[in-house]
């Protein structure tokens, strides 16, 4: 079975062909500039060179015609019909409180996405526009959403209510959802299998630390809490997004720069984090390491506060386990950045929990990093979203 996996941005569409029956990635690839000049995509088959089409994309529509042109072309292609795609799945960034597992696309589910427009005001409508362009371009063909926020929807009252009046949470959702699903799901799924622990109370910290970061904690596969909020903006330092702050900074850079709410709310998603920290040197991480091995105090800082923070999550998240089996790192900078979570488990240490040095001198590979003898497992494991979406979208279409 080959399925079509889908993720739609504004002007963006990343997909990849996977083949279930052995999960292999048989092509993979991007358009980039849709509905701007300049359009592109850039096809990568499977053992064979990748493959650049430049053409206008006004639309995701065209996109995902060029993308089904590329993947039947007879030289760069990996099918000689798109017949052969059983399904495919879409990565949608939210479902409200509407849905917590996957689902098959109708009309319900599309009226779902339009309804949490304003939950996701960039994301929705581009998902929105991606199915609705597989389906123009495959009649018939089953779409299945994966939500972002669909992990998060285990979470009980006591983690995902505000303390604001009770009537905002009520009359507009607002509340606790969390982002990354696909990530934390996957990993805290394969940290079970890796690490050997009883699949019905295992308690797993997952830290997904990319350019967006955020830390998850699960038993039994369940999320009892996870880090980011109503939007991506809460909990860990990013990139560029703050994470959690004194909401009264709002006000306080509101009255002092003359700007509007959602101008500050701009700075905080797009100029904060280590971007904001190190003085504007770079939201990348590697940037900020090249400057403190330079001497800069800022980047220094930025990278101590980026810890601190993570560290900081983590230890509410073990009391609010009251334990933990295993603590897995992935994402951008957790897969690559040894040094990251040495320092993050250098704070653990009261845990019990040791990291053996010449394990944890790797990059993107599944492997224990702590030693024989640490109290808690600590695993590095690369984050598969399309894997997660692509064997989600096998369930749903075989029933
Ligand atoms: P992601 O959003 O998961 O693609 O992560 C992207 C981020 O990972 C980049 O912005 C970098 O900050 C970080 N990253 C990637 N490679 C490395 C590396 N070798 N060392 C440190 N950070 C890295």
């Amino acid at each position: 079975m080959k399925i079509l996996v889908i993720n739609c941005g504004s002007s963006s569409l990343k997909y990849q062909v996977i083949d279930m029956d052995d999960e292999s990635v048989i092509a993979k690839g991007l358009c980039e500039r849709i509905g701007i000049e300049g359009s592109e995509l850039t096809h990568k088959p499977t053992g064979k060179a990748n493959y650049v089409v430049q053409e206008p994309m006004p639309d995701h529509t065209t996109a995902i015609k060029l993308v089904m042109d590329a993947l039947v072309d007879p030289e760069h292609g990996v099918m000689k019909s798109t017949d052969e795609i059983s399904a495919i799945g879409h990565r949608v960034v939210h479902g409200g409180t509407y849905y917590s597992s996957s689902v098959l696309v109708d009309e319900q589910v599309k009226k779902v996405i339009k309804d949490c427009y304003d939950l996701a005001p960039l994301h929705n409508p581009a998902n929105l526009t991606g199915i609705e362009a597989c389906e123009a371009a495959m009649p018939g063909k089953p779409n299945v959403v994966v939500w972002d926020t669909a992990f998060g929807m285990s979470m009980e009252p006591k983690a995902y209510l505000y303390a604001i009046p009770y009537e905002y949470y009520e009359k507009y959702g607002l509340r606790r959802y969390g982002f990354h699903g696909a990530s934390h799901a996957f990993v805290s799924g394969e940290v079970i299998k890796m690490a050997n622990l009883d699949p019905k109370t295992a308690k797993v910290i997952v830290c997904h630390l990319g350019n967006g970061a955020s830390i998850s904690a699960s038993i039994g596969g369940k999320c009892v809490d996870t880090s980011m909020g109503l939007t991506p903006l809460e909990g860990l330092i990013m990139g560029t997004r703050s994470g959690s702050l004194d909401p009264a900074i709002v006000q306080f850079i509101c009255n002092k720069e003359g700007k509007d709410v959602n101008e500050v709310i701009n700075i905080l998603n797009k100029k904060s984090g280590i971007l904001g920290l190190s003085g504007g040197v770079s939201s990348d991480f590697r940037d900020i390491e090249a400057g403190a091995a330079e001497g800069n105090e800022l980047c220094k800082s930025a990278l101590e506060a980026y810890v601190l923070r993570v560290a900081r999550y983590v230890g509410a998240y073990v009391a609010e386990m009251n334990g933990v089996d295993a603590i897995a790192f992935t994402a951008g900078v957790g897969e690559n950045d040894k040094s990251t979570r040495k320092a993050v488990c250098e704070y653990l240490g009261y845990l019990g929990i040791q990291i053996d040095d010449e394990a944890n001198d790797c990059r993107g590979e599944n492997r224990v990093i702590s030693t024989a003898d640490s109290k808690v497992k600590v695993i590095l494991l690369p984050t598969n979203e399309e894997l997660y979406i692509a064997r989600e979208t096998k369930a749903i279409v075989e029933g």
